[in-house]
């Protein structure tokens, strides 16, 4: 589902991604997790085009783009991958003056051109399934964080993604209103979503992944199954991230 090659992203002269290597399989999840600046959110906005490559290239989802193609290779591209795929943020951008279902339905209306019939019927399944279904004429501001964000996931799900993106999507919460949020997404790892998922939730990252990967500086450093890294990680620094936590 996500091959990357030998992606390096430089900031002028800040190497922030490193020869990055990795595949995705179809219904896996990972999640990634390492030190602030490690560039976990890099590697992740890398794979949708928020951010340009350096050097390198990706698949997503039947998609491929390498730096050497032309511009507007890359770009045709990543419209593709962004079509195949949902991004959930830190910070849950949701549009403050469209409701609850006015958010979710955005892309089915603008992007899918559907009827509104047809995008609202979509739209309620997807509340009721992140549990909002009477949030559904409500604006953003009434909600709490953790509604807020399901409405962000339900939005991404809606154009009915291969591939989730997620960028902490708890770091911005309370900590009651994590339990909520981990839930979606453990019920969406249930029914076989590939998911790609930066955190600092131990826990979570530990129950819900198939594989963790451990980024620092820049490199992956290690990877393996949530059992492995956690009980014996292979280097000394994932021992000191690990002990710090
Ligand atoms: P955190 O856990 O704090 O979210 P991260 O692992 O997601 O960290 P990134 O946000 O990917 O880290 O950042 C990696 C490095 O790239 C950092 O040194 C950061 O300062 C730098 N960086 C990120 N975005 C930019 C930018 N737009 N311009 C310049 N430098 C940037
Ligand atoms: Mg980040």
């Amino acid at each position: 589902m996500i091959t990357i090659k030998h992606l390096s992203k430089r900031f002028e002269k800040l190497e922030v991604l490193k020869d990055i290597n990795l595949e995705v399989e179809n219904g896996e999840v990972i999640t990634i997790l390492g030190p602030s600046g490690s560039g976990k959110s890099t590697l992740l906005r890398c794979l949708n085009g928020l951010e340009d490559m350096t050097s390198g290239e990706i698949e997503v989802a039947g998609s491929t783009v390498n730096t050497e193609d032309s511009k507007k290779k890359q770009l045709n591209a990543y419209r593709q991958i962004r079509l195949h795929s949902g991004m959930v943020f830190q910070q849950f951008n949701l549009y403050p003056h469209k409701t609850v279902l006015g958010n979710v339905i955005e892309a089915l209306l603008t992007v899918r051109k559907w009827s509104k019939e047809k995008a609202t019927k979509k739209g309620e399944a997807l509340l009721e399934r992140v549990g909002l279904s009477e949030k559904r004429d409500v604006y953003p501001s009434r909600l709490s964080g953790g509604q807020q964000q399901r409405v962000a996931i339900a939005r991404a799900l809606a154009v009915e993604p291969e591939v989730m993106l997620f960028d902490e999507p708890t770091s911005a919460l309370d900590p009651e209103l994590v339990g909520e949020v981990l839930a979606v997404i453990k019920e969406l790892a249930k029914e076989g979503m590939t998911m790609v998922i930066v955190t600092h939730e131990m826990e979570f990252a530990r129950e819900v992944a198939d594989r963790v990967i451990f980024m620092d500086e820049g490199v992956v450093v290690e990877q393996g199954t949530p059992d492995s890294f956690f009980n014996q990680p292979k280097t000394e620094r994932a021992r000191k991230f690990l002990n710090k936590m």
